[in-house]
């Protein structure tokens, strides 16, 4: 049976034994297959994606962000809301320009001259990110960042990807771009990439192919890499590091380490896998509200 006969993909559960529930691990190509089609769409020639929000936030020194439904994987700490989970239920189609327009809306009220897609995956229609990317280069003059934040899936899937990307985000500074991409590593051994991701084993290496065409393609970008301890050991750690190394010294020199904070979607998601060394045994109210928030099956 494929993984898209066997019904929607939601977050990782364990069972009595330990074992991972059905259909956990997954295929991250065949989720990335299925999960756009339900996130992503054409309409007389213009590509389409979902949207909950756009907002702004304080990180990058102040941001505008458009929040985006769907992902590939379905990491256990994931502080995303249930829209990963449940992309069908969530979010509203939007054009390239119209997600434009809201971006530069929340940037004029506060000030600000950055933009970024965030939320989810944001690589999972790539044609849509791209119309949006010829927009804020049509404009270059209002922004001075726009970050592409990813888990490297769909790079390391589609070859040319770094190579469009690399037209809006060049690593090269007198071609006056503003794109830069933040590639999140989450896991560099197999069994551990597994039990963080729900992804199966095998794919491991995908992000880290994605790393090097970006390196060759000649992308701005750098790699965020979880290195918090309750998630990554010092051996997988330095696995990382030196597959980083290996593509260019420069990468492993600017990587952003990720430490991450116990959101309440993710206390949901981690009690499910059995976690509770990062939960607690006690359930606090906000982690009660994201359960309750959650659409049933
Ligand atoms: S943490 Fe990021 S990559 Fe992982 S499931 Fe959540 S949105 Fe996707």
């Amino acid at each position: 049976m494929s993984q898209s006969e066997q019904g929607p993909v939601r977050f990782a559960r364990r069972g009595p034994h330990g074992e991972l529930e059905f259909p956990f691990p997954v295929d991250p190509k065949q989720l990335t297959v299925d999960t756009r089609r339900i996130v992503c769409k054409v309409v007389d020639g213009v590509p389409l994606r979902k949207y909950t929000s756009f907002y702004a936030v304080g990180v990058y020194g102040g941001i505008a962000t458009a929040y985006s439904v769907g992902c590939n994987f379905r990491c256990v700490f994931c502080w995303v809301d249930w829209s990963r989970d449940w992309p069908e239920s969530h979010g509203v189609f939007y054009s390239p320009k119209e997600v434009y327009a809201r971006l530069r809306n929340v940037m004029l009220n506060r000030g600000f001259r950055r933009a970024r897609v965030s939320g989810a995956e944001p690589t999972l229609c790539p044609d849509h990110l791209c119309a949006i990317l010829d927009l804020v280069h049509q404009e270059p003059s209002a922004f001075d960042l726009f970050v592409i934040e990813t888990n490297g899936v769909v790079l390391g899937m589609e070859p040319d990807l770094a190579s469009r990307l690399a037209e809006y985000a060049s690593r090269n500074a007198s071609d006056g771009t503003v794109g830069h991409v933040r590639l999140s590593i989450r896991g560099g051994l197999p069994e551990p990439f597994e039990e963080k991701t729900g992804c199966s084993r095998e794919f491991v290496d995908l992000p880290f192919i994605a790393v090097q065409r970006l390196w060759a393609a000649g992308v701005s970008f750098h790699v965020a890499v979880v290195v918090d301890p309750r998630f990554t050991s010092k051996e997988e750690k330095d696995t990382i590091y030196r597959r980083l190394g290996e593509i260019d010294q420069s990468i492993r020199r600017n990587v952003e380490e990720e430490y991450l904070d116990p959101y309440p979607h993710a206390l949901v998601r981690l009690r499910a896998v059995g976690r509770t060394d990062v939960t607690g045994e006690k359930v606090s109210e906000r982690e009660r509200q994201a359960s309750r928030s959650r659409p049933r099956e």
